[in-house]
């Protein structure tokens, strides 16, 4: 069969060897379906024009008519710029240009009318187009310019741009695309399928989506464009699952004497419901013979950890070890710390494993590992070492997955020959839908239910100026004998800049807190463990009052007494982690606070995202906050999932057509389950092209 996308994008009219080689340098462009695939980002009705009056210079692309008042070409050889006044009687721009000045000089006359089209910015306060697309057009003929129409934007680079792949010269191309691909793009959605969601046909859909009629055909072309790629992409993740299911795993039968001791015994509260659902479920999935892969998610502090205990447990009860990875050397200590508690009078044997224990140490838990004498290993990264060997590992705990990969996932897999249950834990609320689809592999388990008498914490925005207000307050707070956490942001690009933040800022809060009658510590990413460890063992144990800290504390530190929660530059961090901080305090029965400290002059990003901050506690507003405001790109975990190999659909806007594709995409499977009919054979192709591009972007 001829296949049109495969095509070599070499051999398309309007290309040829020198575009082609930019083509697949600058936009991953190598065949007609590559290119079919680039997608405009947006449209412009070229007919449209507005008058200068009407410009304001955050739009983007705009058309308007006018007449050059006057022309002036500055500097000499490659600093020689043009520029051009441009006026249609309600006002004035200034039209400039910087290079390709041997094409446009000769156009750029004082009298001559012109369309202009693009996007307009302030300059010297001045209204301006830097490089416009320009037409010259005669006064006397109204309905000119003839180029006038639904013109699709490209995304270019400079390169593109430099070597004649503007986006008028991309629509140009893409335009000759457009006539080849008549007859040549099969369907691959039954009839049935079409009529159901009204959607356009495949070839009808490339075409319109790069060249439409109008702009509703280029909505209709998008909405089946979409459909598709989600449809295939909800496929692939299903037959995931289908062929996950059927990997053999351990088999716990029973509830044995740890786990009804600890429960009887040990545990001081009552499970809240949703702790009580998610065992249950755990219980089921680890009877069936089946490996489990799980993903509990639970908002910080919603008890996510005895969870964790029970389950291991009910390892150690069937003849099983357990163990349970944190992302970082506090939260293993932390971790271990409380389930050392947690485990107190029984019989169960836990350790802690991380970079920084000793080589003696680690020899010895290593050989009771080995012969199984030890029941239970909490670690980090370490633990992934190939010279950890478990006699029989039957449960791996993850928690916080988003800081860890697949690939590691996988290696935990390899140390038996019947790959353990894996219990993913995460504190980051996930929108439903983007739940559906990035964590499509793995069941889902949600604690959507507090442990009881909590008090919402009640979050404030002050700006740099209230920092007198806000260290009053803290006294107060400290005078009551609460703890205050106070947070400096750590972007890894300038780690020396983030440090003398945090030391400028210690300097300063020294002085306003001073010795004997506070003490602080402070902790940072620069910081030995052990000092760290010790910092945060004072501050435990109540002795220092505040804790000037990087986001180092950022996952899971549990401080009770800690009420207060400042976080500096708060305009800096994204909503998620925003949140995470928050969920450091209100772990106790007192009223809890968080300060979200600021410039005064924010961003309409950033202002919205503290505004969703002080307004909710609802993680899961937070985040479908958060992937609208960032799209599912910047959202931790995406990058594993394929999601970003997504060209036109849109997690967070695409709601409804998500829906529908996962639907569609149980519904194919339910009746034929390969995938093995004549009537599926289109669709199968298309999925295994789609899962070997995800699989090589994965990859590299
Ligand atoms: P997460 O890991 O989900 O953020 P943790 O497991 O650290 O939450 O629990 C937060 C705090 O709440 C801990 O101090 C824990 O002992 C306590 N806790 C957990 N479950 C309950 C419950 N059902 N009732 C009362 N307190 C609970
Ligand atoms: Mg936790």
């Amino acid at each position: 069969m001829f296949d049109f996308f495969g095509q070599n994008i070499e051999y398309l009219k309007g290309v040829g060897p020198a575009k082609a080689q930019t083509l697949r340098q600058e936009a991953h462009v190598f065949t007609y379906g590559d290119l079919l695939t680039y997608f405009p980002f947006r449209y412009i009705d070229k007919g449209h024009f507005i008058t200068i009056s009407q410009i304001r210079d955050d739009q983007s692309y705009v058309a308007v008519k006018g007449k050059i008042l006057k022309v002036e070409s500055k500097g000499f050889g490659k600093s020689k710029r043009l520029s051009a006044v441009f006026g249609d009687g309600t006002g004035t721009v200034e039209l400039t240009w910087f290079s390709g000045l041997k094409w446009i000089e000769p156009k750029i006359r004082q009298g001559v009318y012109l369309s202009i089209f693009g996007k307009p910015s302030i300059y010297n306060h001045q209204l301006q187009f830097s490089h416009p697309e320009i037409e010259v057009i005669d006064p006397n003929k109204p309905d000119q310019p003839q180029s006038a129409g639904i013109q699709p934007l490209y995304p270019t680079t400079e390169t593109m741009k430099n070597r004649g792949l503007s986006p008028k010269a991309m629509a140009a191309i893409t335009q000759n695309l457009c006539k080849q691909a008549e007859g040549s793009i099969p369907e691959i959605l039954s009839q049935d399928i079409l009529s159901r969601y009204q959607l356009m046909s495949r070839e009808q859909a490339f075409i319109q989506v790069h060249h439409p009629l109008s702009l509703a055909h280029a909505d209709c072309a998008r909405q089946r464009l979409k459909f598709e790629e989600l449809l295939l992409l909800q496929l692939n993740i299903l037959k995931q699952k289908m062929n996950r299911g059927k990997t053999p795993g351990f088999v716990f039968t029973k509830v044995g004497d740890n786990f009804n001791y600890f429960y009887q015994n040990n545990l001081n509260f009552e499970l809240t419901g949703a702790q009580k659902r998610v065992v249950k479920e755990i219980r089921a999935d680890t009877r069936t013979g089946f490996q489990m892969n799980r993903l509990l998610q639970g908002d910080v502090g919603s008890g996510k950890t005895i969870v964790a205990l029970m389950s291991m447990l009910l390892a150690v009860d069937n003849g099983f070890q357990a163990c349970l990875m944190a992302p970082t050397e506090i939260l293993a200590r932390q971790h271990f710390a409380s389930i050392s508690k947690y485990l107190n009078t029984m019989k169960v044997r836990v350790a802690l494993l991380t970079g920084s224990s000793t080589k003696k140490d680690r020899t010895v838990l290593l050989n009771m590992l080995a012969d199984g004498q030890l029941h239970l290993l909490i670690g980090t990264h370490a633990l992934l070492e190939d010279n950890v060997v478990f006699k029989n590992l039957g449960l791996v705990v993850i928690d916080e997955q988003h800081r860890f990969g697949v690939a590691q996932r996988a290696k935990l897999w390899n140390k038996n020959s019947v790959p353990p249950h894996i219990l993913v834990m995460t504190a980051t609320p996930i929108p439903r839908t983007l739940g559906m689809t990035l964590y499509g592999d793995l069941d889902l388990s949600v604690i959507d239910e507090l442990p009881p008498n909590r008090k919402p914490i009640k979050t404030l925005h002050l700006t740099d100026h209230d920092r007198l207000k806000l260290f009053a307050f803290m006294k107060q707070e400290i005078a009551k004998g609460r703890q205050i956490y106070v947070v400096y942001p750590l972007i890894q690009e300038s780690e020396t800049l983030d440090l003398k933040d945090l030391m400028d800022g210690y300097e300063s809060i020294s002085r306003a807190f001073p010795i004997p009658d506070y003490q602080l510590s402070i902790v940072h990413g620069k910081m030995k463990a052990e000092d760290k460890e010790f910092e945060m063992q004072r501050f435990k144990k109540g002795e220092t009052q505040i804790m000037v800290a990087t986001t180092v504390i950022e996952v899971g530190v549990d401080v009770p007494n800690a009420s207060v929660m400042v976080i500096e530059n708060s305009e800096r961090f994204g909503l998620a982690q925003l949140h995470q901080l928050r969920g450091r305090v209100g772990r106790g029965a007192e009223q809890s606070y968080c300060i979200l400290m600021t410039a005064d002059k924010l961003s309409k990003d950033a202002n919205e995202r503290i505004n969703t901050m002080v307004a909710t506690n609802d993680g899961f507003k937070i985040a479908e906050a958060d992937l609208r405001l960032r799209g599912p790109g910047d959202l931790q975990g995406t990058q594993q999932s394929g999601l970003l190999a997504l060209k036109i659909a849109d997690i967070a806007q695409d709601e409804n057509i998500v829906r529908a594709a996962r639907h569609t995409a149980v519904e194919i499977l339910q009746q034929d389950p390969a995938l093995a009919s004549p009537k599926n054979q289109a669709l199968l192709r298309e999925m295994k092209k789609n899962g070997k591009e995800n699989f090589w972007a994965k990859i590299s």
